[in-house]
Formats: structure tokens, sequence, C-alpha cells
């Protein structure tokens, strides 16, 4: 049994209270793991240790950070199946999704801010008679909170900006899933990483991140979960004054126009729904589809789903795993069943899959799941299920599809389908959110603004945004004769 410690200045430590809480593979319900539920005091000894490492590690040479950089990389690289093997494992996603997506950009989260940083060339606003020189400091001690969709992916997805701008950090992944953090931490032991330079407090978002939230040391939190969490993040850190970048939940729209490639539309559209689960923030959840193409896409995309082949994470073929918990497999369901109160028709899917082995009978499967039939203003096509489980509507005209996919709390990501280009962008600009994608999903570029509108969050992360959320800036004006 894996007994998860927290990771504070280099070692590995016991939770102060000595407290444990249970990780289980989703997949199999199996007991994998004991994890420390830690309190204030341990984000304490974290904040100690990253307090006294940032005099050394703020101090280094920005060519010295990125070598760092580099040489995490090169670590993860070596050892990127155990990397995929461990996160299938903690999330019941499929192994082949967990290398193509999770291995490997956390590898290249470190490689793109070394190169990135690499390349930043110094601000300088001349006037006439003086220069103004911008100079960037580290933040000092910040606090990374991330949820349990895209563990290793999205911690480092903060750790590579923070660490290089010279910031210590204070981590806390979700409970739900700690092992590729405690791996990460043992790969930074391996290759002599600073101590104290980052830090890892594994428990309960009330008793282990709050800690980290209200710790008037740590100067800034970048969050990534839920928009309920981000809301008592944001309550507690702005009276503090911190800096805060909040990535929340997304109710996102696929549109379907009528001069879409049909066929890859329906595969694009599948694929945004149903990829690791539905459990993306970016999953595209609501399908929207111009009326007059509504037979042929439908026929189409349930065909394309109805092939997805689910089923044991480690097998190679498996396309969809489980759900992260069995609690959440039952909230997923709860959205099933409300559809079906809101009038709605499952039109494929709906219910737990059965094995042939009987070990993942016990998992939280859910058979991709394709709604039909409900008012796009009904709780399941607004609220996000973030499961395998995607609604789908029709709409008469282009501006009516606008309507709909804006009318969420939501704002954070969309796709359109349509094979005039200049049309979907000028689509796409009417759309509320902060990422568009003109007939592809998840087709990222880690220089462009990342995050979402609305209730989907506050800030960008992603290239310069990311580099200067984790950065104070000075700006030095010097007058010349
Ligand atoms: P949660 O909001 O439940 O949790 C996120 C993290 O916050 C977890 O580590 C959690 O700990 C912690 N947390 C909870 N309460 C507190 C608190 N009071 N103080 C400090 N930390 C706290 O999100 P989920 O883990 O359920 O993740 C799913 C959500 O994340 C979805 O809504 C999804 O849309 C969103 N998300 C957004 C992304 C984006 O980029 N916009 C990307 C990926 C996911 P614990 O696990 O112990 O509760």
């Amino acid at each position: 049994m894996t007994k998860i410690w927290n990771f504070i200045n280099g070692e590995f430590v016991a939770p102060s209270g000595g407290k444990y809480i249970d990780d289980i593979n989703p997949a199999t319900g199996e007991l994998i793991g004991k994890i420390a539920s830690s309190q204030s005091e341990d984000v304490q000894n974290a904040v100690d240790a990253a307090s006294v490492a940032s005099k050394s590690w703020s101090s280094l040479s920005m060519e010295q950070r990125i070598d760092w950089l580099n040489k995490i990389a090169d670590a993860l690289e070596s050892n990127k199946e155990l990397i995929a093997e461990t996160e299938s494992r903690d999330t019941g996603k499929p192994i082949s999704l967990a290398r193509r997506v999770d291995a490997s950009r956390s590898i290249s989260n470190f490689r793109f801010f070394a190169k990135f940083a690499s390349e930043q060339k110094p601000m300088e606003f001349k006037m006439d008679d003086a220069v103004n020189y911008v100079h960037r400091k580290p933040v000092g001690i910040v606090g990374l909170i991330t949820p349990w969709n895209l563990p290793l992916y999205l911690l480092t997805w903060k750790i590579a900006p923070a660490l290089v701008m010279g910031n210590t950090i204070v981590a806390k992944p979700s409970e739900l899933t700690p092992l590729t953090a405690n791996l990460f931490a043992s790969i930074l032991q391996d290759i002599d990483f600073p101590q104290g330079v980052f830090n890892i407090v594994h428990g309960l978002g009330p008793s282990a991140g709050q800690p980290i939230l209200e710790h008037p040391e740590i100067k800034a939190i970048s969050f990534t979960g839920g928009t309920q969490t981000g809301r008592i993040v944001a309550r507690t850190a702005a009276p503090l004054f911190k800096k805060l970048s909040l990535e929340l939940g997304g109710k996102n729209a696929t549109i379907i126009l009528d001069d879409a490639d049909l066929e890859v539309a329906a595969k694009g559209a599948a694929r945004a729904g149903f990829t690791n689960s539905g459990q993306v923030c970016l999953c595209g959840s609501r399908i929207l589809v111009d009326a007059s193409v509504a037979t042929k896409f439908t026929e189409l995309l349930l065909k394309e789903v109805r092939s997805m082949r689910q089923g044991d994470p480690k097998s190679e073929d498996t396309e969809i795993g489980s759900v992260i918990s069995m609690q959440h497999l039952e909230k997923v369901e709860s959205y099933v069943e409300l559809a079906k109160q809101e009038g709605g028709t499952i039109l494929t899917g709906g219910k737990r899959p059965s094995f042939s082995n009987e070990e993942m009978n016990h998992g939280a499967f859910l058979e991709p799941t394709v709604i039909g039939g409900l008012d796009i203003n009904s709780r399941t096509a607004t609220e996000e299920i973030f499961g395998p489980v995607v609604t789908l509507h029709t709409f008469e005209n282009q501006e009516q599809a606008i309507e709909m996919a804006n009318s969420t709390e939501y704002g954070l990501a969309g796709s359109v389908w349509t094979k005039d280009l200049a049309r979907g962008r000028q689509f796409s600009k009417q759309i509320e959110t902060g990422i568009m994608w003109v007939n592809t999903w998840l087709h990222r570029d880690l220089r462009t603004p990342f995050g979402g509108v609305k209730n989907s969050g506050v800030g960008r992360e992603g290239g310069q945004w990311s580099l200067s959320f984790f950065s104070e800036m000075t700006n030095i004006c010097v007058k010349h004769d």
C-alpha cells in the first residue's frame, strides 16, 4: 500500500496530525494508497521551507532557472511511462490518453516555459528625456491548488512558470489524485532539485487548502477547480490582496453550422464531448446543430459515440475509462435522471456498462450518453455535469445559435464547425468565452491566453500571461540629460 506523505523541504514527511485519507482506483474500487490528511501546521511547515528557499532560488539567474526546468523535463521524460501508468490508475482514464495527454503535456509544460522564458526581451519604453525599464521580480511564495481531472498536467502548467520566474511553491493537489504529484516530488529528489523550492501539502480542501489561501506569506494563488470552490478562494484571498488566477468550470458549446463537413464535425463533437469521460473543463457538453442538417449529423454522432471502446484503462485500445469516483458517478447519473424528468430522451448510453472482468464492475463507469429533446435552458443543459453526458439541441439560424451558446453562466470555451473559415472566425467573436476553436478542439498553442469569462474564471494563464501572473513588475524610469 502506497503511503503518500507531504513533501516539505525536499523530504517526504508524515502529516502532523497523523491522519490519512483513502486513495481509490475508480476503475476497480481498489484501495491503492493512504494520503496524508494535512492541516494548518503542515502548511506552516511548507511555508517556512519555501520562505528559506526563496532567497537562494530567486537569486539564481533566469538562465540557471531555465536549466532547472530543462532538467526537470528530462527527468519526467525518463519516467514518462510510469507517469502515464500512475495517472491512469489514480484517475481511471485510459493509459493511451494518460500517455498522449497527461504525461506528454507535463513534460512539454517545462520545455515550453524554459524556451518561452529564454526568448523574452527586456521591456523598455523610451521617452524624449528618459527611459522606462520594466523589471520583473518574483511574487514570493505562491500557492497552487489543482483538481483531479488532469492532475499532473494542470499542476505542472502552474509549477513551470512559477519556478522560472523565481517563486517558491506550496502546492495542494486534489486528494482524489495525489499519486503523480507525489511521483513528481520523488523525481525532484532524484535530480537534487534545491530543497524547499517546491513543497506539497496533501489533503482535503477545507483543512489543507484553506490554510494556503489564508496564509499571509503566500502572495499569489493560482487555482483550477470548480466555480463554487472558486468563490471560496476569491472570498478568502481577495481581502488579503493576493494575486489570484481562477480557472473554473465550463458548459461549453460545440456548434455545427449548416455548411459543416458533418463527418468531421461528428468525430470532433464526440471527441470534445467524451475525452477523459467528459471530465475536461473544455469539453463540449452541449452540442448545437443547425436544424437543416440535424438528422444526418445525429446519425453520424450516435454512430461515433456507440463505437467508442469503453473498458479497462490498462488496455491499449480503451478509449473511455471510468469517472473519478463512485460519488461522482452518482452525481452524473442524477443528471441523467433529471434529464428524463425535464423531458429529455436518452439517445444512447445512460446506464452503467457491465464488463466480463468482474473487478471493473465495481468501477465508476457510465456509458457515453447523448440526450436529446431538452430545452436549452433546462438544468441539464446549463449546469456543469463534468461526466460522459452531452445534450443535443437544434437551432433555426445563426442568431439563435449564438443566443443558445451564450445562455449559460459559464464562458470557458467552445468550438464551431463550418467549411467557411471566415464565417467561423466571425461567429466565434460573438460567443462569450475565453477560447473558441474553428473545426477543431483542444488544439493548444501554449503561448496563447487560456482562461474563461463569466463564471468560468478570472485572469488568463499561458505564455506571457503566466509569466506576468507569477511576477511583480517594477517600472524604473531613468531621466537622462
Ligand atoms: P474542486 O473545486 O472541488 O477542487 C479543486 C481543488 O480545490 C482541490 O484540490 C480541492 O481539494 C481544493 N479545495 C476545495 N475546497 C477548498 C478550500 N476551501 N480551500 C482551498 N482549496 C480547496 O474541483 P474538482 O477537483 O472537483 O475539479 C473539477 C472542477 O474543476 C470542474 O468544475 C472543472 O470544470 C474545473 N476545471 C477547470 C479547469 C479550467 O482550466 N478552467 C480545468 C480543469 C478543471 P479537495 O479535492 O480536497 O476538495
